[in-house]
């Protein structure tokens, strides 16, 4: 069976230059821009979704009016919006243009003229935090979708499942007292932004709706597999969300110079397989992946054309749901008894 795939991939965003020196290059779009042309990827059944900027009012569900303020300023200039995050003269709009995708995927997802979508954009979003950019994000694209998908759309529960191999400080703490979006991040620990440890599990009414995996560098695809298709799967079937959105980073890749893990093609399009069947198990095949971090150009390109195969159903896998306690879990195995105190896995 093969997916109708959306794909939303924005030549604007490459005029975000946060300077020569910076792991967030322009040239990381540029190499999918070049992906999505080539031969491989030009034979996948996709479709190209329209997009715009994000409205004001869509970012303000997520962000404070001060730092959509603050971003504002940067309008024609160079701002060091902190350490290593920069606004560049036409940042503002880039990012705008960035969350806009977001919000148009989970749109067309919505309206059924896809089952599931790839946003291809950048800045990237999930350290952005409501009231301050972080770690080379200026909005953070994946909450203003899932805010988009339950006011806009009256989704009851939306999963946010981010593989990228930093934490999503930023998505956790938008959300970590929420009941009704659940957020799951594997990541690599310790490395930057310091937080995602195993025992965070959200606050007050969002306790347990956050989960935690960190894992040591040097996890692989096997490990991947087994933490996709066991672990997260089962916590997803228990959710019963109505929509997932795929926090999509590629510095999990072994080539990716920031990040210490070995995942190849082959991972990256088990880890994607494996949300795909679970959206089709859950919801209605409603999945949005949406670019996160991965600087290495061949890992950013090698992931992306795996996710693209996995989206369209090109590639699948198999019933994912194996004996948890045989799977090679690597080091999330130590965290089960954490998320046992929420999800019967
Ligand atoms: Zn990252």
């Amino acid at each position: 069976m093969t997916f109708r795939t959306g794909l939303l991939l924005d030549p604007e965003c490459l005029l975000h230059d946060p300077g020569p020196q910076h792991p967030e290059s322009p040239a990381r779009l540029s190499v999918l821009i070049e992906l999505v042309q080539s031969k491989a990827v030009r034979a996948l059944p996709l479709l190209r979704v329209d997009h715009r900027n994000a409205s004001e009012a869509e970012v303000l569900r997520v962000h404070t009016p001060a730092l959509l303020e603050r971003l504002k300023t940067s309008v024609g200039h160079t701002i060091q919006l902190d350490q290593d995050t920069i606004a560049s003269p036409r940042s503002f709009d880039c990012a705008m243009r960035a969350a806009g995708a977001a919000v148009a995927a989970v749109d067309a997802v919505m309206a059924g003229t896809v089952d599931n979508a790839m946003v291809l954009v950048r800045p990237p979003g999930h350290h952005a935090e409501a009231d301050r950019p972080m770690g080379f994000c200026l909005l953070n694209n994946v909450a203003i979708a899932a805010q988009h998908a339950r006011v806009v759309h009256g989704l009851a529960r939306v999963a946010i499942v981010d593989f990228d191999v930093h934490h999503g400080n930023g998505t956790q703490a938008i959300f970590e007292r929420d009941p009704n979006v659940l957020y799951i991040s594997t990541h690599q620990w310790p490395l930057f932004p310091g937080t995602g440890a195993a025992d965070s599990l959200g606050s007050g009414p969002g306790l347990g709706r956050t989960i935690n995996i960190p894992l040591g560098p040097e996890h692989g695809d096997a490990e991947y597999d087994a933490i996709y298709g066991g672990l997260i799967a089962r916590i997803l079937d228990q959710f019963r969300p109505d929509l997932i959105l795929l926090s999509a980073g590629y510095d999990i890749s072994e080539h990716d110079p920031l990040g210490g893990m070995s995942v190849t093609y082959a991972g990256f399009a088990r880890i994607a397989g494996h949300m795909v069947n679970a959206a089709e198990l859950l919801c209605k095949k409603r999945l949005v992946a949406v670019l996160e971090g991965g600087y290495s150009a061949v890992g950013l390109t090698t992931g992306v054309q795996a996710t693209l195969e996995a989206l369209t159903g090109t590639v699948r896998v198999d019933d994912p749901r194996g004996p948890l306690v045989r799977l090679p879990l690597g080091d999330a195995a130590r965290h089960l008894h954490l998320y046992r105190e929420y999800f019967a896995i």
